[in-house]
């Protein structure tokens, strides 16, 4: 997986308040509720809990502040406060990555390599991405010419997940920001530290108050619903579960708002008897497993060609048995502890069905031994399940996947594409034309073909399906965080 690194064990969770208008600030009435550390089960702080107050007053600053000195900032001087944003980000990546790890359970080596690193990319890369940016312009003959401004949006807000939480938060909150918007943040309230200190960062980094906000909260009847249903909130980006995208949808039609969704996914990972099996071997151990199985683009429905079925599943048997779960601050450890206990409860309950539907479980399926407390659960491989089977279908965001046999292209195509998700897939093969030919096939967003997770920002990231709407990526998340108005000139 990536270069083992050695945690700062002085890092201490931090108790979280909102960044409202850049001061932090409790709840008006003081609520808050816990935050607990999922290797362990035990609180390690308290987090505000925010409602329809504190989501009023965010929107107010961010509205006050669109038209603040944020407005007045040039290109230039906006590009170096964001650049800035992501400097200070890798010079506090060790604090940042220990906090996400207390937060997810992830282990530190995959914050520190992985999510705090590409956090700080988000902010340099939509910041040079900037600099190149252009509209259109069109002449009609020599009646007329057209060319487009481009303004911001207005007043954003950002709604996240907690798996990959700094890294999605400021995939939105850059070009957010490059595009001139305000934002109000609502992290997921599973992990809400990373978030917290990014408040900071920003003032740091010259961002002036109320350009960026953050509200911390549940979702319904909290913090996430009172800023969807907000009148003066011109867009939502939000990424999360297709349950919610369509609670939120609803929710946003009142005001008519601007929206993006990065959904869910229950992603294929074809695998033709022709490809490099170790090759296969060694990214499909962290197509399924890495991060706890808890990335949006896991390939979690494994399907193999029949002539090689046997052969892949011993050797990927094997190595899923090496890999070692535990302590996410253990150099050792490549599986963290899952989320939260709701999160363990509903992952291992998709176990206990695959058993009920008839599956076989070659390996895992169980908390390992020795890790009594915490949210830990060996990665888990299960055959003997079908289409029809709700583990196949369903999405579940754990360290579990399915393997499933197939003789012919056609067959495969048409289970792949069996399912109302369109996120992810990859394609495994030598055979240059049958890639590109089944490539072309698969609903998905997203497409690896002898690879999984290489990512160039500038290129489209997004579901088809229930999988979301639009796409984010250079001149995608542009295009969200921007109105366009055409200027046509009759000369
Ligand atoms: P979730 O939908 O439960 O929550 C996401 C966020 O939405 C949280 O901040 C939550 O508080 C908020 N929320 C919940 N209900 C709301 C409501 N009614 N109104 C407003 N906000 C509300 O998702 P999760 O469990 O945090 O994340 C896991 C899901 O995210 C999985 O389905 C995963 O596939 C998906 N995901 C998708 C991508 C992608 O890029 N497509 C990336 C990461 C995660």
């Amino acid at each position: 997986m990536a270069i083992q690194q050695a945690a700062p064990t002085e890092v201490k969770a931090i108790d979280c308040l909102h960044y409202i208008d850049g001061k932090y600030v409790p709840s008006l009435d003081g609520k808050t509720f816990d935050n607990v550390n999922p290797a362990t089960g035990e609180k390690i702080g308290i987090v505000a809990e925010g409602g329809k107050q504190e989501v009023d007053l965010a929107v107010q600053a961010a509205r006050k502040a669109l038209n603040g000195p944020w407005k007045k900032m040039s290109a230039n001087d906006r590009i170096a406060v964001i650049r800035r944003i992501g400097d200070i980000i890798l010079e506090r990546k060790d604090e940042l990555a220990a906090l996400e790890s207390l937060d997810t359970g992830k282990p530190f080596w995959l914050s520190s390599s992985i999510d705090i690193p590409r956090s700080a990319y988000n902010f340099h890369f939509f910041a040079d991405y900037l600099r190149s940016l252009g509209t259109e312009a069109y002449q009609m003959d020599d009646v007329a010419i057209n060319y487009a401004i481009r303004r911001p949006v207005g007043v954003v807000g950002l709604i996240n997940p907690w798996n990959l939480p700094l890294l999605l938060l400021t995939w939105k909150l850059a070009p957010c920001l490059a595009a001139g918007n305000t934002a109000v943040l609502k992290p997921a309230e599973l992990t809400p530290m990373t978030a917290t200190v990014l408040g900071e960062i920003c003032s740091d980094a010259g961002v002036p108050d109320g350009v960026v906000n953050i509200v911390h909260g549940f979702g319904p009847n909290s913090a996430g619903s009172a800023l969807t249903e907000h009148p003066d909130v011109n867009a939502i980006s939000f990424t999360g579960e297709t349950t919610t995208g369509k609670i939120i949808m609803a929710a946003a039609a009142k005001t008519l708002k601007r929206l993006s969704y990065e959904l869910g996914g229950k992603n294929p990972n074809i695998i033709f008897a022709d490809s490099n099996l170790d090759e296969v071997i060694e990214t499909t151990l962290k197509s399924s497993f890495v991060n706890q199985g808890e990335v949006c683009l896991c390939g979690s429905r494994i399907y193999v060609e029949r002539s090689v079925y046997d052969q892949f599943l011993t050797k990927f048997v094997a190595r899923t048995k090496e890999l070692v779960v535990g302590d996410p601050f253990d150099p050792k450890t490549k599986i963290g502890a899952l989320v939260s206990e709701e999160h363990y409860e509903r992952v291992t309950g998709y176990i206990e069905l695959a058993k009920q539907e008839g599956g076989q479980i070659l390996t895992g399926g169980r908390r390992p031994e020795g890790l009594d407390k915490g949210f830990f659960l060996e990665p888990t491989i299960i055959v003997g399940l079908d289409r029809s089977c709700r583990v196949v279908k369903e999405e579940i965001f754990g360290p579990v996947v399915t393997v499933i046999p197939f003789d012919t292209e056609e067959e495969v195509i048409d289970q792949a594409n069996d399912t109302h998700y369109g996120l992810s897939a990859s394609i495994w093969t030598n055979d240059l034309r049958r890639a590109h030919r089944v490539a072309a096939q698969i609903e998905a967003g997203i497409i690896w073909v002898n690879t999984w997770f290489l990512r160039d920002l500038r290129t489209p990231f997004g579901g088809m399906k229930q999988s979301g709407i639009g796409r984010e990526g250079g001149m995608h998340s542009f295009e969200f965080y921007s109105e366009l108005s055409n200027i046509c000139i009759k000369l």
